[in-house]
C-alpha cells in the first residue's frame, strides 16, 4: 500500500480504465458471471447489429431493463473517489460502461468506448435524442422511434459494431501518455479495450488494478492488484494520499 501511495503522489498524469465491475456495488448487472445479464439474454440474439436489424422490438426487452437500470442506479465510493482523484492527477476516465456512472458522480473527462445508454441514435438519419425524452414511452412497453419513423436504437456499440474511432484514439492517447493508470473492475477481456492497459505498460506506466478475481492483466501487466470490492479499496487508497 505504501509504494502505491509513493507512486500516485509521484505521478503526474493518472487514468483509470473501468469495466462492469466498477457498476456492481450500483447494483448495475454485469454481462458475465452468476448476476449476469447473458445468462437470460443470449448477446447474440440480442444485443448484435444483425438481431437488431432482423428484429429491433427484441432488442429493446433487454434496452429496456438496461436502461431502467442505469437511470435507477447510484454512483458509489468508489466513483466519488476517482472525482477525488482528480485532485491528485487523474486526467481522464476510460470506461467500457454504459450506464453514465461516472458522469453521474461528477468526473469531469470521460472518455466512453462503447457508448451511453443516456443516447438514442437513428441509423438512417443519424439524429440523436436524449433517451429520458422517451422513457416514458419505453417504460410503457413502447418503442422508441425518430422523427422519420425509423426505430431508435441505445447509441451504445452492439456486437458486430466498431468502437467510435475519435474516443478510442482519446483512450490511447491517454494510455500513451500517462504514468500511472488504474484498471478497475474489468475482465481485460474483450477487445480492442482489453488491448488500453496493456499500451499504458509498454509506454512506462505503473498499472494498479482493483478486482475481486485475478484477470490476464494481474500476473503479467499490473504492478500492484488489489483483490477485492472498488467501492472499497480505492477510496481507501484514495484516503491516504
Ligand atoms: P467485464 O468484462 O468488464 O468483467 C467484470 C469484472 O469485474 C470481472 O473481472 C469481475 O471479477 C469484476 N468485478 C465484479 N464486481 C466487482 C467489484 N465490486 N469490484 C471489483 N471488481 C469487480 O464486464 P462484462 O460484464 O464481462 O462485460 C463486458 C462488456 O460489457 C464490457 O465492455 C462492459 O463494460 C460492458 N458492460 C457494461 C455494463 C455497465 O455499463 N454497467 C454492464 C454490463 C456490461
Ligand atoms: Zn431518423
Amino acid at each position: 500500500m505504501d509504494k502505491i501511495i509513493r507512486e500516485i503522489k509521484e505521478a503526474e498524469m493518472i487514468t483509470a480504465f473501468t469495466g462492469a465491475g466498477m457498476s456492481v456495488e450500483s447494483g448495475v448487472a454485469p454481462f458475465r458471471g452468476e448476476d449476469g445479464l447473458w445468462n437470460e439474454f443470449d448477446p447474440q440474439e440480442f444485443a448484435s447489429v444483425s438481431a437488431f436489424a432482423e428484429e429491433p422490438e427484441r432488442c429493446w426487452k433487454l434496452f429496456k431493463i438496461q436502461i431502467e437500470e442505469s437511470f435507477k442506479s447510484e454512483p458509489h465510493q468508489g466513483h466519488e473517489a476517482l472525482v477525488e482523484l482528480e485532485d491528485h492527477g487523474l486526467n481522464s476516465v476510460i470506461t467500457q460502461n454504459i450506464d453514465g456512472l461516472h458522469q453521474k458522480a461528477g468526473s469531469d473527462n470521460v472518455l466512453e468506448l462503447h457508448g451511453s445508454l443516456d443516447r438514442l441514435i437513428c441509423s438512417s438519419c443519424k439524429n440523436i435524442f436524449k433517451t429520458e425524452k422517451f422513457w416514458d414511452r419505453i417504460k410503457a412497453g413502447g418503442i422508441p422511434k425518430c422523427d422519420c419513423t425509423k426505430i431508435l436504437k441505445p447509441d451504445v456499440v452492439l456486437f458486430g459494431e466498431a468502437l467510435p474511432q475519435s474516443t478510442l484514439q482519446q483512450a490511447w492517447n491517454e494510455a500513451e501518455n500517462c504514468d500511472m493508470m488504474f484498471s478497475l473492475g474489468t475482465s481485460a477481456v474483450v477487445q480492442p479495450a482489453a488491448s488500453i492497459p496493456k499500451m499504458a505498460k509498454r509506454s512506462g506506466a505503473k498499472i494498479v488494478e482493483i478486482n475481486l478475481e485475478k484477470t490476464p492483466l494481474t500476473e503479467k501487466v499490473s504492478d500492484h492488484f488489489l483483490k477485492g470490492k472498488v467501492g472499497e479499496k480505492l477510496p481507501k487508497l484514495i484516503s491516504r494520499l
